[in-house]
């Protein structure tokens, strides 16, 4: 490799750019998880964590990829042959499908075309046509992160409702979580699943799940095997501040600071930064003559934006000499639109100006990589920033 100078720009949607002042909270010396200190550690996040989900429920904390926490939502309400309805918006949704599968659940999976989020009214007749109840759960993936799609989850929560069906409703929110709105609570959602190195702005290694009343009752009833995952000996041992093992120490202290940045900027004002940014991305993806792959306007994701590559070229072949030259690392294609896509990540401790070099480093790529495009996307994008005042 050559000498590379200046910072690595991480555009991938997740993991994404840590902010400075998380690293240095988490450089810290590593103290007894058993000890008062930590206590206090533990109270003050397990209560501030409550906000970015928008619950007043328990929160809990696994030292885990996204992945684990995606499996302790399972495991702990639902058990073997349950019925569970799933939806296939990309890559995230097939493979939560996959482990349900593995995990003995019988999965009625909705077939997707990866550029739509999940169909409140299919999810409703699906649920209509349950008379007999026999579906136990609804997952949905919020932001699919494969395809920068979000589903309306305030929409499918109505049309769960209006068919008064009793199913329990997860949501994946791993790169939605303080990056787009998102309402625990109000939305009635039993779990929501999440992870650090996303909206949160850690590093990976911190699993969440938030879950409501419906859920620990559910919980009481769930047989599927579980130990590690296992909701209660954690529920037992946060009472006072503390985990039934060891958790991610240092990461509990950056998730500390990342709490308190959310906190210092308003949670709100995160997600109008982000529909800031999203929206500059797409008026440059436009402005290239390239095509966004989510199509409806009311599913654009704010945390990431996937670029269909012209026909016949590789979106692989781009990033590589993005990265090579730029020294840039793009999201790939993943699974059904492996090389046929570029992930364009502006999620988590981002500003203006990393968004303009990000783009001028796609730019100068698409040009290098002798992508059919047209030059101009920069400026759309500054113009909409409100850059580029110049007479
Ligand atoms: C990143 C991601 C995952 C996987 O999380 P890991 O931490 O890699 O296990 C799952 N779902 C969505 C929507 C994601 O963005």
């Amino acid at each position: 490799m050559p000498h590379r100078s200046g910072r690595h720009f991480l555009q991938i949607p997740g993991p994404t750019n840590v902010p400075d002042r998380v690293l240095r909270a988490i450089d810290h010396a590593t103290i007894d998880h058993r000890s008062q200190d930590f206590a206090a550690l533990g109270e003050g996040l397990l209560a501030a964590l409550k906000k970015v989900f928008r619950t007043s429920g328990p929160v809990i904390v696994f030292p885990s990829s996204g992945t684990g926490a995606w499996e302790a939502a399972l495991v702990n309400t639902l058990s073997p042959g349950d019925r569970v309805l799933m939806f296939e918006t990309g890559h995230f949704a097939t493979l939560w499908r996959q482990m349900a599968q593995k995990l003995g659940l019988e999965v009625e999976f909705v077939v997707g075309d990866w550029r739509h989020g999940v169909d409140p009214d299919e999810l409703e007749r699906r649920l209509a046509a349950d008379k007999a109840h026999a579906l136990k759960a609804v997952m949905a993936v919020h932001n699919e992160t494969s395809t920068g799609v979000t589903s309306r989850i305030a929409e499918l929560r109505a049309a769960i409702d209006r068919v008064r069906h009793p199913a329990l409703f997860m949501v994946d929110t791993i790169s939605s979580l303080a990056s787009i709105d998102y309402r625990h609570e109000e939305w009635k959602v039993d779990v929501t699943v999440a992870g650090s190195q996303k909206g949160l702005m850690l590093p990976p290694g911190l699993g969440f799940n938030a879950v409501s009343a419906k859920a620990l009752e559910a919980a009481k009833r769930a047989r599927l095997p579980k130990s590690y995952w296992d909701w209660q000996p954690m529920l037992d041992s946060n009472k006072k501040g503390f985990f039934p093992y060891t958790p991610a120490t240092n990461l509990l202290y950056g998730l500390k600071e990342a709490l308190a940045m959310l906190e210092e900027e308003g949670l709100d004002n995160v997600f109008v930064r982000h529909d800031r940014h999203a929206e500059a991305t797409r008026r440059a993806v436009r402005a290239w003559g390239l095509e966004v792959l989510a199509q409806d306007p009311r599913e654009y994701s704010s945390s990431l934006t996937a670029v269909l590559m012209p026909e016949g070229h590789s979106a692989d072949a781009l990033r590589r000499a993005i990265l090579e030259r730029f020294d840039m690392s793009l999201g790939s294609g993943l699974g059904k639109v492996a090389d046929k896509v570029f992930r364009i990540g502006h999620l988590g401790d981002f500003n203006d100006l990393m968004l303009s070099g990000t783009l001028c480093g796609i730019e100068m790529g698409l040009g290098i990589a002798g992508v059919p495009h047209r030059r101009g996307g920069v400026d759309a994008a500054l113009d909409y920033l409100g850059g580029n005042r110049a007479a």
